[in-house]
């Protein structure tokens, strides 16, 4: 049987949530029309997820679940998902309940109106205003800037996807907010709905203030990813060659003022004989760096299917088409 939904959940420590999760969504499954795989990856949890989720696969048929060895975070658990996924439609979505499997229908109905992505939006958020939503609106600001996409919400992972748009996306760090970004920039067309947003009841947060700072970095990142990953040498270049002209220039009019005049330069000029040394050594710096990015970004682009993670197992049932 061709499997058409891939539904992709990463698991860390959700023992208390997983069964309930799964009725919901077993009820939701047999709505769709088309056969619907639900894919956990329990992202090395310590808790008893993994013995919960071993139920959960011995008692439904379309249940698959990989194991990964260690705890890589939301991001690479969802990458291990998604290149497990066998459906043409792919739909992300939280383990702790916050995120309603009623609603994925209404994700699946706006893709066949001819999207590549549908990603949600929490538009009524309950989380706590300082730590978690001032951050979010900050980040999707920037990242709706940089990215050039008109959606609120790049943060949830509550999302529909066409498999043809996510197997052109390798993730890597705490980037699965910025797939819409990344699909985008490859063409994808991509649209919101509003999901409605619950507390979590079970277990707690992972995250709180210092996933901003990691945000942030890799929002300069993806800027750069966006603009120059295939030409870093431009990126780094530019102000290296601007570095490298000013302290030769001024090198140059030390010089003439050294033949001209046989002035003492470095009592004279001390701190611009200094200025000029440090501009012409970043200069250097900086486009022997630009030169570096390029061939790494070279052998990137080669090694792409090279996969971050490391799964310890998969259950998976054979029967169905691989
Ligand atoms: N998660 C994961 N690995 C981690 C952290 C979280 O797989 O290292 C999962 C977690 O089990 C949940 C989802 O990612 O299903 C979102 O995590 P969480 O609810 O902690 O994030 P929040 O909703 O607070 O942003
Ligand atoms: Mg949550």
């Amino acid at each position: 049987m061709e499997i058409t939904y891939s539904i992709v959940i990463p698991i860390y420590n959700e023992e208390a949530n997983i069964k309930k999760l799964v009725k919901k969504l077993q009820f939701v499954a047999k709505e769709l029309k088309g056969d619907c795989e639900i894919i956990f990856i329990n992202d090395g949890s310590n808790d008893n997820s993994a013995e919960e989720l071993r139920e959960v696969y011995e008692t439904y048929e379309n249940i698959v679940v990989i194991n990964l060895v260690r705890n890589y975070g939301q991001t690479y658990a969802l990458a291990a998902g998604f290149d497990k996924a066998r459906g043409s439609i792919i739909i992300s979505m939280d383990g702790d309940l916050q995120h309603d499997p009623e609603e994925i229908p209404l994700f699946i109905e706006k893709l066949n109106e001819g999207y590549d992505i549908v990603s949600g939006w929490r538009k009524e958020r309950k989380d706590d205003f300082i730590t978690r939503r001032l951050p979010s609106r900050i980040a999707n600001w920037l990242i709706g800037i940089i990215s050039g996409i008109n959606i609120h919400d790049f943060g949830t992972t509550f999302k529909a996807y066409r498999r043809e748009v996510l197997s052109k996306i390798q993730l890597f760090g705490e980037q699965h907010r910025f797939i819409p970004a990344l699909a985008f920039w490859l063409g994808a067309r991509i649209t919101e709905i509003p999901i409605s947003n619950v507390i979590r009841e079970k277990g707690k947060s992972n995250y709180g203030l210092s996933r901003t700072f990691k945000v942030i970095l890799d929002l300069v990142l993806l800027r750069f990813l966006l603009k120059y990953s295939t030409k870093p040498l431009y990126f780094f270049g530019l102000p290296g060659l601007i570095f490298a002209f000013a302290g030769s220039g001024i090198g140059i009019f030390l010089l003439i003022r050294k033949l001209i005049r046989n002035i003492h330069i470095l009592t004279e000029h001390g701190p611009l004989m200094f200025l000029a040394i440090l501009l012409i050594i970043m200069g250097i710096q900086f486009i022997s760096l630009g030169i570096l990015a390029e061939i790494m970004s070279r052998a990137y682009y080669e090694i792409q299917q090279k996969r971050p993670y490391i799964i310890r197992n998969v259950l998976i049932k054979e029967n169905k088409s691989h």
